[in-house]
């Protein structure tokens, strides 16, 4: 069989998709399948083809020049009009190694499902559920998941009247505030703010990334524990995995950039609390109707009260990451996670024919 590893993409988090396939590349099976990448460049072109298949015999170099995207597309002619139905099709199974927004959000995912294609991951539902802050906090509260203190807001209601707004949030859930985009990751167009004029400032930034922004209670010096889920009918959740990190936000330049944030795993948790978390990750990945696999997330605080951060349906994988890390601490190999995660494709896909 073959499997079709979809990378890159438009989003901010474009390089470490690109990581993640080379990791998963590197994992597969070639006994049992082949496959076939296919690059969407950061302008959101699709490309695959013969260059791109010969990537495995030249070291899984996935990091294309724009000299080589204008090659592939000469040679190829691959747009989106082009790729799905030549390369997706029912005798292949997709894996969308693909982060934040037009890969982990559903979009990509409804595509597959509108050609009937096998793919690794959440469905629509879940993809788009557990990209938006918004919505996943309702379905949280409905599933008696502990989270912090939150407000929503539109652009519409914020620009009609902004002082009216920083009245309500600030009486509401008191300085600070931490200000997200509704649909985002990687910490893009997230701030803390401290003061009015910090939280005016915060919600204009947030709100050029998404029409809607959440506003959270921020808590201070509270540790950041993950847990990997994956299953289809019978979720399994793995051991909680800590970040350990100097200062207090965990921003894009900590994730991506810095490198200083440890990931201690299995994190130091008491039994009663690791079990309190694994309940939670499940619950949450059940209200949400996940499928395949999400890392979630929590926040503890130092007299131990749990509140749920969010869930991430295609969390970061390269061999390094959390979500591969905690498995690996729980039992199960990277090459075994691919493995199973491409049978999950398979049964879910197969229940629905
Ligand atoms: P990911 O890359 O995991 O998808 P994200 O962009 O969806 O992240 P969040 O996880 O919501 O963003 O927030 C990013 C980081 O900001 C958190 O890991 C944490 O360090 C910090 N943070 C977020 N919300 C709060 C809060 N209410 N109080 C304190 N710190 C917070
Ligand atoms: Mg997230
Ligand atoms: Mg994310
Ligand atoms: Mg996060």
């Amino acid at each position: 069989m073959e499997i079709v590893l979809i990378y890159g993409g438009k989003s901010a988090e474009h390089e470490i998709s690109v990581l993640t396939a080379q990791a998963i590349a590197k994992n597969i099976d070639y006994m049992k399948y082949t496959v076939q990448p296919v690059y969407i460049t950061q302008q959101g072109d699709w490309l695959a083809g013969p260059k791109l298949n010969k990537l495995p015999q030249m070291g899984w170099d996935f990091n294309l020049s724009p000299a080589d995207h204008a090659e592939f597309k000469e040679a190829n002619s691959t747009g989106l009009s082009v790729v799905p139905t030549d390369v997706l099709n029912a005798s292949t199974i997709v894996f969308p190694a693909l982060h934040g927004p037009n890969g982990e959000d559903g979009t990509i995912q409804g595509l597959f499902e509108s050609l009937n294609v096998p793919y690794v991951g959440a469905g629509v539902l879940a993809s788009a559920t557990a990209m938006d802050k918004i919505i996943s906090k309702y379905l949280f509260e409905k599933a008696g998941i502990p989270q912090l203190p939150y407000h929503a807001l539109r652009a519409a209601d914020w620009e009609k009247d902004p002082e009216a707004a920083l009245d309500v949030v600030i009486n509401d859930l008191d300085l600070p505030v931490f200000v997200k985009p509704a649909n985002l990751g990687s910490s893009v167009g997230i701030s803390r703010a401290d003061s009015r004029e910090d939280l005016k400032t915060a919600i204009d930034l947030a709100l050029q990334f998404d029409r809607r922004v959440v506003l959270e209670k921020a808590l201070d010096g509270a540790r950041e524990i993950e847990l990997a889920v994956m299953g289809n009918d019978d979720p399994q959740v793995s051991v909680p995995g800590e970040l350990v990190k100097e200062q207090g936000f965990y921003d894009y330049d900590e994730k991506y950039i810095n490198n200083t944030v440890e990931m201690a795993i299995p994190a130091p948790l008491s039994k009663e609390l690791v079990s309190k978390l694994q309940d939670y990750a499940k619950a949450a990945y059940l209200i949400i109707d996940g499928s395949g696999l999400t890392r979630c997330d929590f926040f503890i605080t130092a007299d131990e009260a749990i509140y749920i951060n969010e869930v991430n349906t295609m969390p970061g994988f390269t061999q390094f990451s959390m979500y591969p890390s905690l498995w690996e601490a729980t039992g199960k190999s990277y090459s075994q996670l691919i493995a199973d995660l491409l049978e999950l494709a398979l049964s879910r896909y197969e229940a629905k024919q």
